[in-house]
Order: structure tokens, then sequence, then C-alpha cells
């Protein structure tokens, strides 16, 4: 395969972050990289596609820049780009929690997978998915506890319901690729609980470690990417079910109605026999998307053009708010 998908982070206090935007746009769009990447005065947080050549071109980029250097990169093959386009953002969190801490200076303890798997199995030890809900569903360590919350800015709440004071379990933390996990498990430790450890790596790693195989690992791991789902070591455990006929299977696929495109387990079978569609609506739908490259470009501008329009619609509503916030606050008689 000629292609390869590159996934990094590195937490460190970064002066200006949109002038080292400008240069991450500039070099990737020379070496014709797509994805995205996010700066922010905590440090880099991304995950792009390229050539080969390009992506190692990009590491050594990387590794002469004073303060991106000594990043870890998770490096996947692939058959092509594993995104549509590029976007390289100047934000104010690389992950947003919506507390200030400082992964460079501590956070949870680090654990090598083998370490991670060891103390899963010994220290009856309290596991927390810090992932997204939807990522939990269709994978998890056997065990783990469920977030029950729809964004990563709600986890402290989460915690505390969870965590009891004076927890004497050690706490495991997870994530995709381990970003998530120095940031909360430095609040954690911010926060006065001491018994922390993190996945150094996240489940990408542990999936790829030699030792562990992907042990433990129920169902398949969530990806932000065209692959959509990837395998955790040699055998898989679905925890998923088809959605139309129920056989345990962790098998994903678009609907085909470009105007549902929803992400659904579904077998083979049902597949040809649903004519890869979500529902009896989504059949007879006008605009469906055929198999072949053309159209997946077509859809992935459909896609874009879908979100652009959520997003203006979003933004119409925040203007009109203030607006009326606004108005509000000039009628409002005022206190002398
Ligand atoms: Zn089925
Ligand atoms: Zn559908």
């Amino acid at each position: 395969m000629d292609y390869q998908i590159l996934l990094f982070y590195k937490f460190v206090p970064v002066a200006d972050a949109v002038s080292e935007r400008d240069a991450l746009l500039e070099i990737c769009k020379q070496l014709n990289l797509k994805g995205r990447i996010i700066v922010a005065p905590e440090g880099i947080n991304g995950t792009v596609s390229g050539l080969v050549a390009d992506c190692d071109a990009y590491r050594a980029w990387m590794d002469a820049h004073p303060l991106f250097a000594e990043t870890e990169y998770k490096i996947d093959p692939f058959e092509g780009h594993a995104f549509g386009r590029l976007s390289v953002k100047a934000r104010a969190e690389i992950v947003t929690l919506g507390h200030e801490c400082e992964p460079w200076e501590k956070t949870g303890k680090h654990l090598e997978p083998a370490e991670f798997k060891a103390m899963m199995e010994s220290a009856n030890p309290l596991i927390l998915d810090i992932r997204n809900d939807y990522e939990f569903e269709v994978g998890r360590f056997k065990g783990a506890v469920r977030p029950d919350v729809k964004t990563f800015k709600e986890f402290p709440d989460w915690l505390r319901t969870v965590i009891e004071p004076g927890e004497e379990r050690p706490i495991l933390t997870y994530c995709t690729g381990g970003i998530r996990c120095e940031k909360l498990t430095a609040y954690l430790v911010d926060q006065g609980i001491e018994n922390v450890y993190q996945l150094h790596g996240g489940i990408v790693t542990y999936g790829k470690d030699e030792q562990t195989q992907g042990e433990h690992w129920e169902g398949v791991c969530y990806v932000f990417d065209d692959r959509v789902t990837v395998p955790i070591g040699p055998n898989v455990t679905p925890v998923t079910r088809c959605l139309h006929c129920g056989v345990e299977i962790a098998r994903f696929i678009n609907c085909a109605s470009v105007d549902c495109n929803k992400q659904f387990t579904c077998c083979e079978a049902c597949e040809e026999k649903f004519s890869r569609s979500c529902s009896e609506e989504c059949i007879h739908s006008e605009r469906r998307r055929e198999e072949n490259g053309k159209l997946a470009i077509e859809l992935r501008s459909e896609r874009i053009k879908l979100r652009r329009q959520a997003y203006r619609a979003r933004r119409k509503e925040r203007l009109k708010a203030a607006q009326c916030a606004a108005n509000a606050a000039l009628t409002e008689p005022t206190i002398s």
C-alpha cells in the first residue's frame, strides 16, 4: 500500500498557535496531505493521510520543529487518502475539556499495553472508557464503565458519579489514541486523586502490541476516518448486532441513501437483501449512492455541503440569540 494514515498529538506549551497553524497548513499543502490538525496553546493534535514518502517528509519536518519534535505517531498503511480534504485550525484547546490543566507537568501514570493488561487482570481496577458513548457501543474493554455523557466537556461531572470519594481501586483510563487520557488524568490528579493510570498509546497501540494481542477487548474500535472501525488484535468478538436480522456482527456500513447516510451494523447477506439501506424508506430513496469511486467523491462533497448547511443554521440561531440578548439589555432599566 502506497499510503499511510498518521495519528499524533503532543502536549506542549505553544506561544503563537496562529503562526504555527500557518506553517502547518503550508507544509501539509506542499506534501499533499489530507486530514485534520488542531494546534492550540496546549499543543498539537492531528490525523492525516498521504503517500508514504510524503508522510515520512512530514514527520521529518515535525522532528526538526522546536516544539513538535519527539511527537509519537501511530502509523497505519492504507490504499489511498483516508480523508476528503485538509483542515488545519488554531483553537483554544486540542481536546475540549473546558478545564485548564498542564499534561506536560503531571498526568496519570502511563502504562504500556502489557502493564495495562496485567493491571486489568489482577488489581480489581475501575476501568473508565473516556470516549463517546457511540464509540463504546461498538467496542470496549471487558468490564469498562460506560460514559453517560454527550461531550468530553461533561466528563468531569460524570466522573463525580462514578468515582466515590476515597475510591480505593486503581483507576485505569483509556481512549483511542491516548490524547483524552492525558488531559483527563491530568485533571483527576489536579483534583487530588492519586491512584490514576492511563493506557499509553491508546487502544490502537494495545491492539498492535505483540504481548497483549488485543486481549480483553470486545468488539471493534471506532476511528474518525474512512475506515470507520478497525479490529483490535487478531480475533474480533462482536458486541453489536445486524440491524436487520440481529446476528452478532461487527461490520459497519453507511446507508446508501445520501440524505440518510446513517452508519449502521449490517451483515453481508442483509446488505444485499436491503440494498445497503437502513430502512424501507431509504431503499426507495431517490438519491442513492452507488459503489464506485466517482460517486464516493460526490458523496463527500454532499456530506460537506450538509455540514455547512447545519453550521450556517447554527450560526444563524446564535446570532439571533445574541441579538435578542442585546435587545433585552437595551430595554432593561439600568440600576443607578
Ligand atoms: Zn443481517
Ligand atoms: Zn438510511
